[in-house]
């Protein structure tokens, strides 16, 4: 069976099985546009995209969730996914800007504290550190 020719917002192939009388799949043959609207108006989950097929993301800073943020919209626009599973994404997309953000902070935090025991105080621990001798001495001078 031949697969479907069109092509993606992403650049990539769709891999979906094209209809008999079709270069595209049942989703993206213009043939079969009315009778895919009215699937989709019914609800038709197998038609839109599950993200199984999707390489694993891997989301450690909020540049990456900007990325998929841009795939979700690019979907949702394209209708190439259900909203169900773009709300799903979207919950998961709030958590994960949660989590990063605190995740950034716990390793800032490790890499001072590593910085400390080994005794390369941070700029700002250091500058913190300045302004404290500083004070003794300006305040031993004036007694
Ligand atoms: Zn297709």
């Amino acid at each position: 069976m031949k697969t479907c020719n069109f092509i993606k917002p992403d650049g990539s192939q769709c891999n979906a099985y094209a209809v008999k009388d079709d270069e595209f799949c049942f989703s993206h043959s213009e043939k079969h546009k009315d009778k895919h609207l009215e699937a989709v108006m019914n609800g038709g989950k197998s038609l839109k995209r599950s993200y199984a097929d999707q390489e694993p993301i891997i989301l450690r800073n909020n540049e990456d969730i900007v990325y998929l943020i841009e795939q979700v919209i690019n979907d949702v626009r394209a209708n190439n996914t259900s909203n169900k599973t773009a709300s799903v994404i979207a919950m998961y997309i709030n958590l994960a800007i949660k989590a990063i953000s605190l995740a950034l902070i716990d390793k800032a935090q490790k890499r001072n504290s590593k910085m400390m025991n080994t005794g390369n105080l941070d700029l700002k621990q250091h500058i913190e550190k300045l302004e404290g001798e500083l004070r003794i001495k300006t305040n031993n001078s004036n007694q």
